[in-house]
């Protein structure tokens, strides 16, 4: 971790790539950070902004400086975080029109303005080509900086003028540091973590401090050694204790769907594993074709898509069961 305040673990590649960017006089003003949920793109993009804004010339983000503290306070006023979970119209064309106009506007304390855009995954192609507009001839002293899970999600267009910087995990003693450092200090709920969510320190935090995501990531063990041991009440049991619980039984079905993956990565011999467990996919590789591994992937997908659509969600899960029982 850097001593200055902002919690960047790992990622030092993009950190340097920035630093010498500046030294050297030839800034992007657009760039894009896309990697999972839980990398920490909104902390390397902060930490770039207050690169950017820091008084202190010789060593920057220094921390300490009036504009350092109004970064690691989120109340910068030249820092503007977009994103859909606050405000539910961000991605809207009639949003981002405004937003090209207030870009124009001069900074209120500072001498450069930064925009960090986040979670772009759901934003529509035409409200790209807004932004793509900005980022063509973009303001002079204003930066943006774009967040999503991968870069396939911006139009070709976009991307052409964006610098993009693949997020990667922190290693893993970086992630059991960053736990640490959020005061969490039980050492066998912090290995649980890590065997869950390897060094992706959002998730293992999100783990250790959301029960909702510990009871998922139990749920799912449960459900997958069910699936192993061809246990069907087990099974029902687990998935009828689902039932009217929209966003656990999202949650549940996307952790199995990264076990079910792991699964056919495992009989194809790729050990490059991303599920909360690692050890039951292993199992069920043992136990199940790659044909019924894409086939249950398939029908989570099913059982998910329908969750969106607002499905009945008893009928729903009495489908997920006998679908999982015919395949297995
Ligand atoms: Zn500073």
């Amino acid at each position: 971790m850097l001593s200055n305040g902002f919690r960047v673990y790992s990622n030092q590649n993009i950190i340097n790539t920035l630093t010498s960017m500046i030294s050297s006089g030839r800034l992007y003003h657009a760039f894009l950070l896309y990697g999972a949920k839980g990398l920490g793109k909104k902390t390397i993009a902060e930490y770039m902004a207050a690169k950017l804004l820091c008084e202190n010339a010789d060593y920057s983000p220094c921390g300490k400086c009036k504009s350092c503290k109004m970064i690691l306070d989120s109340a910068h006023p030249d820092v503007n975080l977009i994103t859909k979970e606050t405000n539910s119209k961000a991605f809207s064309v009639d949003y981002l029109r405004q937003l090209t106009i207030d870009a124009y506007i001069l900074p209120n304390e500072g001498d450069k303005k930064i925009y960090i855009i986040a979670d772009c995954d759901t934003m529509p192609p035409l409200s790209q080509n807004i932004l793509l507009k900005l980022i063509e001839e973009p303001p002079e002293n204003t930066y943006f900086v774009f967040t999503a899970s991968s870069n396939a999600v911006f139009i070709p267009t976009v991307l052409s003028r964006v610098l993009s910087f693949g997020v990667c995990e922190a290693s893993e003693a970086d992630c059991r540091k960053a736990i640490e450092d959020k005061g969490i200090k039980d050492k066998s709920r912090i290995d649980e973590a890590v065997e869950a969510f390897g060094s992706n320190i959002g998730m293992c935090l999100d783990f250790l401090q959301n029960d909702e995501l510990a009871k998922a990531v139990a749920l799912a063990k449960i459900i997958t050694d069910a699936m192993i041991s061809a246990s069907e009440y087990q099974l029902l049991k687990c998935l009828y204790s689902l039932e009217g619980k929209r966003e656990l039984s999202k949650t549940v079905i996307s952790l199995l769907s990264a076990v079910l993956r792991d699964a056919a990565a495992i009989r194809l011999g790729n050990d490059e594993l991303i599920g909360c467990y690692k050890t039951g996919s292993d199992a069920l590789s043992k136990q199940i074709s790659l044909r019924q591994a894409y086939q249950l992937y398939r029908q989570f997908s099913t059982t998910d898509e329908r969750i969106d659509g607002n499905a009945n969600s008893s009928l729903n899960i009495a489908n997920l069961c006998a679908q999982i029982k015919k395949i297995i």
